[in-house]
């Protein structure tokens, strides 16, 4: 069945809407996409601008996924901290991903600037250590990316600094990072898809893609129709289900959730918020949050490990939101809706190729996928031109797949997950 954008804040304050094209039959294309969301979508944009006859195919609506419904946080660099990936892929290996981190970042920033996309960004994201302990680590790693990584956009925060940025004395200092931002994530994968259709692509919605064959070209199926292409790039991330048997073992699914206040009173937003910057804070179960344009907290808190949300989302998220503020115990909470993501073993992305690299995948972005799945389209747009070292770049990080496969990475990860929550407690 097509689903709607689920009920969010986001879904209800879309600037630019969007409508698929119609297919009266079957279709030809160069390339078929699989997925709407920043992977496909920006796959679309990059391919359709190279010249290429672009169909993508979603399930329900563009942005119907993780992409429509994230934190919004723009994030640097790679989930992992530089440090473990010198220790981890050499020193040469991890500056190229720190690059490629910055590029997901600059070419975001371009694609909103060259096509005017309406997404409300802003720059700055703090992460503020909920540990006293943390706060050396933090101050390390500021003068690390500093120094070697000639990285100036981040600095070191104390407690009483942090504070201030934060509106919360829960935290111990740690970082603010100005090279980063956030942007209502709906309305830049809407966006994005505005723009690659403006560049030739064209985009279907409500059409769940149910196999696909490969022989001397592919044939993609829908309920309603086929498409027959001579590549096929897979961007269906957390939702992906059982459409590629050999991608599902390489990712975990979870589910993260997010809530929207009332609006805040100007001077109460100033004071929760004073910068309008976005907050990640050092817990594994991350707490990251921000205002919205009409000045709600966004506010994104826990997460669970199974199929299907809590009952009551908002009561979910309520719970660490007043760890952090206290006094918005009396506010009320407008909207409150999850998400499925993929996070994979080593939180590092899983680019790569099947079938003699006719098909083209990008997924297990762990939480990171705003900036770095819109990179990935550019860079599946590479390959697909025969260009493959920066694909390769990502393609390459030792990807294990979790031990049971997908039947039985579930009580492993849960058992994981849960060790890690704990730590954040004590
Ligand atoms: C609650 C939450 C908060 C997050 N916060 C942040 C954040 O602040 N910053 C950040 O960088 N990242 C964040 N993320 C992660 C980020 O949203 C994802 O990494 C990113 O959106 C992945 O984009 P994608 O296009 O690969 O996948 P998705 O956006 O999930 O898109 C996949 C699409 O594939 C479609 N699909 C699946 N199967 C089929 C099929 N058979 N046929 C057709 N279509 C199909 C789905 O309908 C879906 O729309 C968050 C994720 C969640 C859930």
């Amino acid at each position: 069945m097509i689903e709607n954008h689920p009920e969010s804040y986001y879904a209800a304050s879309i600037s630019q809407p969007f409508k698929g094209d119609k297919a009266d039959g079957d279709l030809k294309a160069d390339i078929c996409i699989i997925g709407g969301g920043y992977t496909g979508v920006s796959a679309a944009l990059h391919l359709a601008q190279n010249g290429h006859s672009v169909v993508l195919l979603e399930a329900h609506k563009i942005g119907w996924g993780a992409s429509g419904r994230n934190g919004g946080q723009v994030c640097t660099g790679q989930r992992k901290e530089q440090g473990e990936l010198e220790e981890m892929l050499g020193m040469e290996h991890a500056h190229r991903l720190w690059d490629l981190g910055e590029e997901a970042k600059n070419t975001l920033k371009s694609l909103i600037r060259d096509f005017e996309i309406d997404c409300d960004y802003k720059s700055g994201i703090a992460h503020p250590d909920h540990k006293a302990r943390y706060a050396d680590d933090s101050k390390r790693y500021v003068e690390k990316l500093n120094r070697d990584y000639d990285y100036e956009q981040i600095e070191y925060l104390s407690a009483t600094e942090m504070a201030e940025v934060t509106g919360s004395e829960t935290y111990f200092g740690g970082s603010l990072d100005l090279g980063a931002g956030h942007l209502h994530p709906l309305n830049y994968v809407l966006g994005l898809a505005h723009a690659a259709r403006s560049c030739g692509a064209k985009l279907y919605e409500g059409c769940k893609v149910s196999a696909y064959e490969t022989g001397e070209n592919i044939e993609v199926k829908t309920p309603n129709f086929k498409v027959t292409a001579s590549r096929v790039v897979l961007a269906c991330n957390g939702y992906l289900g059982k459409l590629e048997p050999r991608l599902a073992g390489r990712f975990m699914p979870i589910n993260n959730f997010v809530a929207a206040t009332e609006p805040l009173e100007e001077a109460n937003a100033d004071r929760v918020n004073p910068r309008d910057i976005a907050i990640a804070d050092s817990r594994f179960v991350i707490n990251y949050y921000r205002m919205s344009a009409d000045r709600r907290l966004l506010f994104g808190g826990g997460e669970n490990y199974r199929a299907g949300f809590p009952r009551d989302i908002a009561a979910f998220v309520r719970k660490p939101m007043l760890e952090i503020y206290p006094e918005l115990k009396d506010t009320r909470i407008d909207f409150a809706w999850g998400g499925t993501l993929s996070v994979t073993l080593n939180r590092l992305p899983d680019f790569g190729t099947l079938d003699d690299g006719r098909i083209v995948y990008a997924q297990g972005y762990s939480g990171q996928g705003v900036a770095l799945a819109t990179l990935a389209g550019k860079l599946i747009s590479e390959k697909i031109e025969g260009q493959n070292s920066r694909f390769e770049a990502i393609a390459s990080l030792p990807t294990p797949n979790f031990p049971g496969g997908t039947l039985l990475r579930w009580p492993g990860m849960v058992m994981g997950m849960a060790y890690y929550a704990l730590r954040d407690r004590i």
